[in-house]
């Protein structure tokens, strides 16, 4: 086995709240095991630029409460040839690095697996750090929580003015392909409606729901929409409402980019402290091409062919089933 000595560290694809506390981890337990680390900034992108540095405990103090992530990340096109690889593995060996902790959702693991089977010399261990949570190996992932709890608070905010002028809200949640943040908040902030990419809802059942919940005498109502629902998105379902519930004033609200921001939670800053700690013991004990993840509150790994192979969010039923009834 091939005794690691100095590893780099780095972010990818779409940052996570969390991912700072995770870095730190990475940093200090190398530091602590008598490794070297390097920060990698922007993800793939600074391996084939090249645009690294050499990090010590002191990199990474007072970062726990900070959103982002202090490498930056970025989408890096390069990194998807042949070339780029080749690039960055050159930058790599030249740094006399052994050991790669890299920090990001399914594209990142993608491109991940594809370097390590081509330099398998560099050992690679993945965490899940994804705010949408749809990824196999991992109950939760980095981020989750933090943006779940941001969405929350907005909404919170949203059914105030929403009751105080009895209206509608139709209020789009990221995700992409995963419904996660949207059922969570859903249950959360006591939804009328939440509408999935993992279980269409015709718009004939959601208008007859609004119409219930109003014979009900509900005063608001809010229905989450993720965006990776496929009714044609947010403004066209509120659209098609309007025309059939023509007693409620309908409100149109797209979250955005604010979910990705923020402090992250107790949960992500321990979560981001044992996935990072985790990986570079991993790292030290010799895997590669694992990810590590938060199963039934134990640490796990999973190879990343599996981690990408069954890639989703199994979406959990019982929350699902409540929401009908909590929302009556
Ligand atoms: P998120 O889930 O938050 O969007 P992600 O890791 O899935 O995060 P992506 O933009 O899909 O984000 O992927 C991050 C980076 O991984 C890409 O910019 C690219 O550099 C690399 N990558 C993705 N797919 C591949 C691939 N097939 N081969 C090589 N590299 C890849």
């Amino acid at each position: 086995m091939h005794k690691i000595s100095k590893i780099a560290v780095l972010t990818s694809g779409g940052d996570a709240p969390g991912m700072n506390p995770c870095i730190r981890a990475v940093v200090r337990t190398a530091i602590f095991n008598g490794l070297n680390v390097v920060g990698v900034r922007q993800g793939y992108k600074g391996l084939i630029e090249n645009d690294m540095y050499d990090m010590e405990t002191r990199s990474v103090s007072n970062i726990l409460s900070l959103g982002g992530t202090i490498l930056k990340t970025a989408r890096c096109l390069p990194f998807r040839t042949d070339e780029g690889m080749e690039t960055a593995y050159q930058n790599i060996k030249a740094r006399g690095i052994d050991g790669l902790v890299v920090i990001g959702g399914d594209g990142t693991f993608t491109g991940a697996l594809r370097f390590s089977k081509k330099y398998p010399d560099i050992a690679i261990i993945g965490i899940p750090g994804t705010i949408d949570n749809d990824l196999y190996g991992s109950t939760y992932t980095l981020g989750f929580d933090t943006a779940t709890n941001t969405v929350i608070e907005a909404i919170d905010k949203i059914r105030d003015t929403a009751d105080a002028h009895d209206r509608l809200f139709f209020i789009e949640v990221m995700g992409r392909d995963s419904g996660a943040i949207a059922l969570r908040a859903g249950i959360s902030c006591g939804a009328e409606a939440i509408m999935l990419p993992e279980k269409l809802t015709a718009i004939e059942d959601l208008i007859k729901n609004l119409k219930d919940g109003q014979s009900n005498k509900k005063s608001s109502s809010i229905v989450i929409v993720a965006e990776g629902d496929k009714n044609g998105g947010v403004y066209d379902i509120a659209k098609a409402v309007q025309k059939e519930v023509t007693n409620y004033d309908v409100k149109v609200t797209i979250l955005g980019h604010l979910q990705r921001g923020g402090s992250p939670s107790s949960f992500d800053r321990v979560l981001g402290s044992r996935l990072g700690f985790a990986a570079v013991n991993a790292l030290i004990a010799g895997e590669t091409q694992k990810m590590v993840g938060l199963q039934a509150n134990h640490i796990k790994l999973t190879s990343l062919e599996e981690a990408l192979t069954e890639h989703e969010f199994k979406l959990e039923e019982d929350l699902l089933q409540m929401v009908d009834v909590l929302a009556i």
